[in-house]
C-alpha cells in the first residue's frame, strides 16, 4: 500500500478538547476524527488497527468455544420490558420510536435480547453449555463523554453470554472467558489487570474487571503487592488492625457541646480544635430508596457509596439536599452527628473502624456547635457497623494484612457471572435428564473493543507518538522511500514491499515526495511498530535503515537489500 493513495492527514497540533495522550495522539495521528461529542469515525489507519483488535477478540472467543451471532442494535421495548430494565436503565439508554410508535432502544448492552434468543432455540440439556458472543456496536447516553473513544457515546463491544445447566457449569464458563480475556490483552501488547468489582445491581455476584493500568484511567485500584490482591476501589476491602479508633488513654468523660461558630468542614473544625482529622467523626446524611439514612465514617475518610447502597441492599443511594439534612438533624448542613439527631428513628451506620471510638468530636446537631468527648456505643445508638469507606494507600491488604497500593486503571473487560436474574424473567428453562424443567444459569462477558484500542495506545506511547505493538498496528512497517524520482532507489523499495506483503507483513510505503525529516516525524506520530528507510545515500552507506519505534536511534540497523526481509522479520518478531 502505498502512503500518497490513502487519506492519512496527520496534525501537528492537539485537539483542544483531548484532555490525555491517547486522545490526543489518535486524532493527531490520523486514526479517528470526532464526528461530535463523544462520536468518532474511524479513518483507514484506525479501521485497520481496530479491524486486528477484533480479530483477536474473535479468535480467542472461537478458540474458547463460544459462537459468534449478530444480534439487532435496534430491540424493541419489550425486551426490556420483561426485566423492568426498560425503566431502570435510566437516561443512560437511548430511546427512540419507530413510525408505527412502538419503543425502541439502541442497545447498550444485550441480556435480553440474546437470553430471548437462545430461550427460543435451546430447550434440552444435552444443548448446553453455550457461549455466543457478538462483535458489535452498543449506544450508551453517557453523561460525560470524554477522552475520546475511551468513554463515548457510541462504542464497539464483544458481548458475549453463556448459558448452563448448574452452578458448576457457569463456573467453568466463567474461568473460561477470564482466560481468553487474559490472552486478548495480552495478545493486544496490553498490559490488564484482571481485578474484583463490585456487581452493581447484580448484588455480591462474583465479577472481575480487567484494568489497563494508566494514570489516566478514570478507576481506582487498590492492589497488594504482597499477595496479589487487586480490587476496584468501589468494593476493595481492608483489614483494620492499624484503623481502630479509639481514644489512647482509654475511656472519656461525658460529651460536652462546644461552639464551633462558621467551621463546617473537616479541616475547618481540626482547625478550630487543633486536632488531625482522624480524631473527628464525619456524619453524612444519605437517602437510600427514598428513605433518609445517616453515615459516620473517621474524618480522615471517604463514604464509599457504592459499597454502602450494597450493604443497604438499595436501588439508589444519594447525597440528602439540605431540606432533608435539616429535617433529619435539626441543623443546618455541616453539624450532623450521631449523638440524638432530631429525628431520632432514622438508621446510623458506621465504619467498622469506628467500633469502639471513644473520645472522638462529632457534630452536635445544632448550628455552630460540635460535641467533644463522644464515646460512640455510649452516646450514639449506631443501627450498625459496616465497611463503608473508601479504601486508601497504606491500607492493609484484606487476605495478607501487607499495605496496599493505590493505581488508576482503565476497564477494558468484565467478566460477569448473572446467576437467573435474565433466565428467570424470560423463563429461559431446559429440560434436564428427567424431564424436569430448570432455569438456565447465565454469565455475560465484555470487552470495550474500541476502548481497548485507546488504552493500547495510553500504555505505549512517547513525547513523539503512538509505539504500536505489532499484533493492533495499523500496519507493521512503514518504508520511507527517500528518493522516488531516481528508479534504482524505487526499484528497491519496490522489491522489498513485494516481499513483504508475500511473508505476510502488512508494509506502508511513504512514497509523498516530503523531506525525510517530515516522513520519519510522521512516521514516529503513527507508529509503526518498524521503519524502514530505502534512500540514495544510504544505500551507498551500508544499504537499507532499519529501526524499531521502541527503540532509541542507536539501535538502527543497515543491511544490504537483499537482507532486508530477514532483518525485517526478525525487527519485528523480538
Ligand atoms: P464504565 O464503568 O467504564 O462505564 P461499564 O462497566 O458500564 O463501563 P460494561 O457494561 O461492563 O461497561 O461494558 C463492557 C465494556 O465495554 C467495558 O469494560 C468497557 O471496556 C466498554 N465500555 C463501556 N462503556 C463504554 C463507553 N461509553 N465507551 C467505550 N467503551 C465502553
Ligand atoms: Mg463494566
Amino acid at each position: 500500500m502505498k502512503w500518497s493513495k490513502m487519506m492519512i492527514q496527520t496534525l501537528r497540533e492537539d485537539p483542544g478538547d483531548a484532555e490525555i495522550d491517547s486522545h490526543k495522539l489518535l486524532v493527531r495521528a490520523a486514526i479517528v476524527k470526532k464526528t461530535a461529542a463523544g462520536l468518532f469515525t474511524f479513518l483507514p489507519l484506525g479501521m485497520r488497527a481496530l479491524r486486528k483488535v477484533e480479530a483477536i477478540v474473535r479468535e480467542e472467543m472461537n478458540r474458547a468455544g463460544a459462537q459468534e451471532l449478530l444480534m439487532p442494535i435496534l430491540q424493541p421495548a419489550e425486551l426490556w420490558q420483561t426485566t423492568g430494565r426498560w425503566e431502570t436503565m435510566g437516561a443512560n439508554m437511548f430511546k427512540l420510536k419507530d413510525r408505527a410508535q412502538h419503543d425502541f432502544a439502541l442497545g447498550p448492552t444485550a441480556e435480553e435480547e440474546v437470553t430471548d434468543v437462545v430461550k427460543s432455540i435451546v430447550s434440552s440439556y444435552r444443548q448446553l453449555p453455550v457461549i455466543v458472543y457478538q462483535i458489535q456496536t452498543k449506544f450508551r447516553d453517557e453523561t460525560r463523554p470524554r477522552f475520546g473513544l475511551m468513554r463515548s457515546k457510541e462504542f464497539i463491544m464483544k458481548d458475549a453470554y453463556s448459558f448452563d445447566v448448574d452452578a458448576a457449569g457457569a463456573d467453568e464458563s466463567y474461568w473460561t472467558m477470564y482466560h481468553a480475556y487474559e490472552r486478548i490483552f495480552a495478545r493486544c501488547g496490553l498490559k490488564a489487570t484482571p481485578v474484583q468489582a463490585d456487581g452493581g445491581d447484580m448484588g455480591d455476584s462474583m465479577t472481575h474487571e480487567f484494568h489497563a493500568l494508566a494514570d489516566a484511567g478514570e478507576d481506582g485500584i487498590a492492589s497488594c503487592p504482597a499477595c496479589g490482591y487487586a480490587a476496584n476501589l468501589e468494593r476493595a476491602e481492608r483489614r483494620l488492625e492499624n484503623v481502630k479508633c479509639k481514644m489512647e488513654n482509654g475511656g472519656c468523660g461525658a460529651y460536652e457541646a462546644v461552639p464551633t461558630p462558621n467551621a463546617r468542614t473537616i479541616e475547618e473544625v481540626a482547625a478550630f480544635f487543633g486536632l488531625p482529622p482522624s480524631a473527628f467523626v464525619k456524619t453524612l446524611v444519605y437517602v437510600a430508596d427514598g428513605k433518609p439514612v445517616m453515615v459516620c465514617v473517621p474524618g480522615d475518610r471517604d463514604v464509599n457509596e457504592v459499597k454502602l447502597k450494597r450493604f443497604l441492599k438499595a436501588k439508589t443511594v444519594a447525597l440528602a439536599d439540605a431540606r432533608t439534612v435539616e429535617e433529619v438533624t435539626g441543623a443546618p448542613v455541616g453539624f450532623a452527628g450521631p449523638v440524638k439527631p432530631a429525628k431520632a428513628d432514622v438508621p446510623i451506620y458506621a465504619e467498622s473502624a469506628l467500633e469502639g471510638a471513644s473520645g472522638v468530636v462529632v457534630g452536635a446537631n445544632q448550628a455552630d456547635t460540635h460535641l467533644k468527648n463522644v464515646d460512640l456505643a455510649r452516646d450514639a445508638k449506631i443501627t450498625a457497623y459496616a465497611d463503608l469507606v473508601i479504601c486508601g494507600a497504606g491500607d492493609l491488604c484484606p487476605k495478607c494484612g501487607q499495605p496496599m497500593e493505590l493505581k488508576r486503571g482503565i476497564e477494558v473487560g468484565q467478566v460477569f457471572k448473572l446467576g437467573t436474574k435474565y433466565t428467570d424473567a424470560f423463563k429461559a428453562v431446559y429440560k434436564n435428564d428427567q424431564l424436569k424443567e430448570n432455569v438456565m444459569i447465565m454469565g455475560c462477558y465484555g470487552v470495550g473493543v474500541s476502548r481497548t484500542m485507546q488504552a493500547v495506545v495510553e500504555q505505549s506511547h512517547d513525547k513523539d507518538g503512538i509505539i504500536w505493538p505489532a499484533s493492533v498496528a495499523p500496519f507493521q512497517v512503514v518504508l520511507d522511500l527517500l528518493d522516488p524520482d531516481n528508479a534504482d532507489v524505487a526499484k528497491i523499495a519496490n522489491d522489498l514491499e513485494t516481499q513483504l506483503e508475500a511473508a505476510g507483513v502488512d508494509v506502508l510505503v511513504d512514497d509523498r515526495a516530503e523531506r525525510p525529516g517530515v516522513k520519519f516525524k510522521d512516521a514516529d506520530l503513527i507508529g509503526f511498530p518498524v521503519r524502514v528507510v530505502v534512500g540514495a545515500k544510504g544505500l551507498a552507506n551500508g544499504g537499507v535503515e532499519i529501526k524499531r519505534r521502541d527503540q532509541p536511534k542507536e539501535a538502527m540497523v543497515k543491511v544490504a537489500p537483499d537482507a532486508a526481509l530477514a532483518a525485517i522479520q526478525s525487527a519485528l518478531a523480538v
